[in-house]
C-alpha cells in the first residue's frame, strides 16, 4: 500500500478517495477517527489518510488527485446565452445559469 493524500479535513480525503474509486483504484482510508489523539503525537500525524492498495496505480492516482484538487486556470469563459463573462472555475454562467460550454 502507498499513501497518496493526507489532509487535516476528512472530508477532503473521502473525495479523493471517491475519484480514485470511481477511475476503479482500490483504496483505504486510515486515521479517520484519530484526531482524538491530537496534542498527544504531532498534528499531521493525526491527520485522515488516503492510501492506494495498488502502488503501480501510483501516477494515475496522483494525476487524477492534481486534477481534483487544482482549481480549473485558464482564461474567463463568455456565456453563450447572455454573453457575461465567467470565472474558468465556474461550470454555469453566475448570471444566467447556462451551462459552460465544452
Ligand atoms: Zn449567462
Amino acid at each position: 500500500m502507498l499513501l497518496v493524500y493526507t489532509h487535516p479535513h476528512l472530508y477532503m480525503v473521502e473525495m479523493a478517495a471517491e475519484r480514485l474509486r470511481a477511475a476503479g483504484m482500490q483504496v483505504r482510508l486510515r486515521n479517520q477517527f484519530s484526531l482524538g489523539a491530537a496534542g498527544e503525537l504531532a498534528p499531521q500525524d493525526t491527520w485522515p489518510e488516503l492510501w492506494l492498495e495498488v502502488a503501480q496505480h501510483q501516477q494515475l492516482a496522483r494525476q487524477l488527485l492534481a486534477d481534483l484538487l487544482s482549481p480549473p486556470t485558464g482564461p474567463d469563459w463568455c456565456c453563450p446565452a447572455c454573453q457575461e463573462s465567467n470565472d474558468p472555475s465556474f461550470d454555469l454562467c453566475w448570471a444566467c445559469g447556462t451551462a459552460k460550454p465544452d
